[in-house]
């Protein structure tokens, strides 16, 4: 293939280069990225969301201890990032200032997906996400009051609301940080049925809020997905925007997870050591996709073992190894590295002599 056109994502990977050519010796490294769901509670409905069946209630939140327990053992073996996702929203959990404290009082730094509702007249909220987040994702999916209700599955929703929260999130970014360093500000939008006309206007949006990088990704597998053969329109308007847009702003389209085609279905799963799961209850899970298979991605809990114990078992090898590949999403984001791996492979031997 050719290796220049490898897309900004091989970036993540070339970084940890290492610790790829530990995998491709059979080794599993420490990873690079732990993600936690510290929750399966989330306050939203959205009809699309693709964990709603595992939301639980209001006590379904990662113990406060448990959580600093984990934290100290990844710290202790040189992961230093965390990323927080769902599951259910994980600016909901109870504790929130607190771990994002103990993330910044540990040094590490943190990405965050969520909805962003909970930082709406939160300033110390907004002031923790800034003091330790390298990024913060919104699952926006509407630019208007009307279909952000409609999308969110709550009539009592605002969208203008949590859009001056953004603004004024974008404003103290600088406070936190250098301009490198900054918290970075993506928004998303799960391209569907209802909000389809709102997509140029998220644009102006995004650039009025002063985003960093808008993220497009198609619903797939759903009754609000938008038929194969409505969607010529929208991939008219995917070149328009990236016109449309300033540099300011970066504009990227996803695949959805589903569809009928998947070009990597039969690939390797190469980097989820990089990056496993941790669940509101202690579980490890081998990646963030493990909803319909728990017991098979399950590598242990971290209530009743270390997290180093978990890592290094023989269990460990032989789950990856077994993973069945017919069961994973289509698409899958992780599996979107392996060109950048073979690249690896072949290159890496002179990667240090610049
Ligand atoms: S905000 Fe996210 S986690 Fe919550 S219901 Fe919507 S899609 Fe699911
Ligand atoms: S879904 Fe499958 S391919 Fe994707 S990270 Fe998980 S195990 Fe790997």
């Amino acid at each position: 293939m050719d290796f220049r056109s490898l897309d900004v994502t091989a970036a993540n990977v070339i970084s940890v280069y290492p610790k790829v050519q530990q995998v491709l010796d059979g080794k599993i490294p420490a990873p690079e990225v732990a993600e936690f769901f510290i929750t399966n509670y989330c306050s939203f409905c959205c009809p699309h969301c693709r964990c709603a069946k595992t939301h639980e209630g209001q006590n379904s939140f990662i113990n406060l201890n448990l959580f600093k327990k984990v934290i100290d053992e990844l710290d202790a073996i040189g992961c230093k990032t965390i990323e927080f996702g769902g599951g259910g929203e994980p600016l909901e959990h109870p504790d929130i200032l607190k771990i994002l404290h103990y993330i910044k009082e540990k040094d590490l730094r943190c990405g965050i997906i969520t909805n962003g509702y909970a930082m709406i007249d939160n300033h110390p909220l907004i002031d923790a996400i800034l003091s330790v987040a390298d990024w913060i994702r919104i699952s926006l999916d509407a630019v208007s009051d009307e279909t952000y209700q409609y999308v969110h599955g709550r009539k009592d929703l605002l969208y203008l609301l949590l859009k001056s929260t953004l603004m004024s999130l974008v404003q103290k970014a600088p406070l936190f940080g250098s301009p490198t360093t900054r918290t970075r500000l993506g928004l998303k939008l799960i391209i569907q049925q209802s909000n389809r006309n709102e997509l140029e206007k998220a644009l102006y949006e995004a650039q009025e809020i002063g985003a960093d990088y808008l993220q497009f990704k198609w619903l797939e597998n759903h009754s609000f997905a938008i038929p194969q053969n409505e969607r010529i329109q929208i991939d008219n308007l995917k070149e328009w925007l990236k016109t449309k847009s300033d540099e300011k702003i970066f504009i990227d389209f996803l695949a959805g997870y589903g569809g009928d085609a998947d070009g990597n279905a039969d690939q390797p799963c190469l980097l989820s050591v990089l990056h496993p799961l941790i669940d509101w209850d202690g579980k490890v899970y081998i990646c963030a996709f493990f909803h319909h298979r728990k017991d098979s991605h399950c590598l242990g809990d971290i209530s009743i073992q270390s997290f180093e114990e978990i890592w290094n078992s023989i269990e460990h090898k032989k789950k990856i190894e077994s993973v069945k590949r017919n069961q994973c999403v289509p698409n899958c984001p992780i599996k979107r590295y392996n060109p950048v791996v073979d690249f690896i492979k072949q290159e890496g031997y002179r990667f240090h002599y610049i």
